[in-house]
């Protein structure tokens, strides 16, 4: 048996989005910036595509701005806020778990004479409103925490801290990779001012996403040249994988519900399994509010790097947050941030399903585990 369980690493593309796709670059491989009948065409898609895009996140058209992935987005939102705004303080605030993508550009705005807050998290991978509130001050020009975590899928409180900042001057930015397809996403109730979302996380296609940014939000635009999404982001727009990303949007959002009710029976039936197999484990997160989607598990028995190892030998492929540099495990800042220098950082396993797997392959995941448990036990 071949079991992809790495959905939170990226989707494979769905059939009609590789359709879409196809399509667009076959019939309608227009420069949207030029003013003939050909760009013109170029430029249908495109604006389809948008007002497709906006419509579902209850955006506006002119909210969007196409990049070329979260990390872009990122990217963007943080710098285009920290360079624009700093005549009215120089303090940011993030957290601890955020995906590097975020975390490396605050390290580098530290280095530029920037003053970052790095929120902690409970052990449970959660920031504390409170902690928040303490952190926030006059000077504060950005807060930017996750929606939903990509590696043990902890969901944080935007709401409350999106009420939080309301008569804050600093501005709200949330990753919302991870929630796109399982959490129904209303942005202009989020009210947060900037959503970063990536196409490859819901059945897209790599190298596309959007940065939501709110009308008359103040940010220093990053990549210059030609003036596409209205001199917001230069470079030809690649529409074929803009209009891919709008349809791969709009198939997730009509399957939230069928979706997150198979992957919380797939979650349940794993814990299940491993359970009934007697293999020691301990769920990193929250089994509630989490993303359906993720399952990060404590082994106490085996080190990652093998366990990983042995299960791509037999057809089951996962990660680790941590990361493996020249033979040597690094640990998961995530986990790091969650439960201090422990083993624990170095000896988990994501799990992340999608709507496609089965009840059969989870369990054969779980007998997998079991085996590795049991040669651990005997050597
Ligand atoms: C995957 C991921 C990213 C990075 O997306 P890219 O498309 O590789 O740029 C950023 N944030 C989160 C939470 C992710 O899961």
């Amino acid at each position: 048996m071949k079991v992809y369980a790495d959905y939170a690493a990226t989707t494979n593309v769905a059939p009609d989005v590789v359709a879409e796709i196809t399509k667009v670059l076959s019939d309608h491989f227009g420069n949207a910036s030029s003013i003939h009948n050909v760009g013109r065409d170029g430029r249908r898609i495109l604006d389809q595509a948008r007002s497709i895009i906006a419509k579902t996140l209850n955006a506006t058209p002119r909210e969007i701005i196409f990049t070329s992935g979260a990390t872009e987005s990122n990217n963007l939102a943080i710098k285009g806020v920290a360079y624009q705004n700093q005549h009215m303080g120089k303090h940011l605030i993030t957290t601890s778990i955020e995906h590097h993508s975020v975390l490396h550009v605050f390290e580098q705005l530290e280095k530029e004479g920037f003053d970052v807050t790095y929120l902690p998290v409970d052990a449970k991978g959660f920031i504390s409103i409170d902690t928040l509130k303490q952190a926030l001050r006059d000077d504060t020009l950005l807060v930017s925490i996750m929606f939903g975590n990509n590696e043990v899928g902890t969901v944080q409180p935007i709401d409350e801290i999106a009420e939080l900042l309301k008569d804050h001057q600093a501005l709200f930015h949330t990753d919302g990779v991870q929630t796109i397809g399982h959490m129904p996403i209303d942005i202009k109730a989020l009210n947060v001012d900037l959503f970063t979302v990536t196409a490859h996380k819901f059945y897209g296609p790599k190298g596309v996403g959007l940065l939501y940014v709110k009308d008359k939000t103040p940010i220093q635009f990053q990549q210059l040249g030609g003036a596409q999404e209205t001199k917001r982001r230069a470079g030809t727009e690649n529409i074929a994988y803009i209009a891919g990303m709008a349809k791969a949007l709009e198939l997730v959002t009509e399957n939230i519900e069928a979706s997150n009710v198979h992957l919380a029976n797939l979650k349940q039936t794993f814990i299940n399994a491993l359970q009934s197999n007697e293999v020691p484990f301990e769920m990193n997160g929250d089994m509630n509010i989490t993303l359906p989607h993720i399952t990060n598990l404590y082994f106490p028995f085996s080190d990652v790097e093998k366990m990983l190892t042995i299960l791509d030998m037999n057809g089951v492929y996962v990660s680790s947050g941590s990361a493996c540099t020249a033979g040597s495990i690094e640990p998961s800042h995530v986990l790091t941030a969650m439960f201090g220098e422990h083993p624990r950082t170095k000896q988990s396993i994501r799990f992340s399903f999608s709507h496609q797997n089965t009840e059969e392959e989870v369990v054969y995941i779980a007998e997998q585990i079991k085996k590795i448990y049991e040669m651990n036990r005997k050597e």
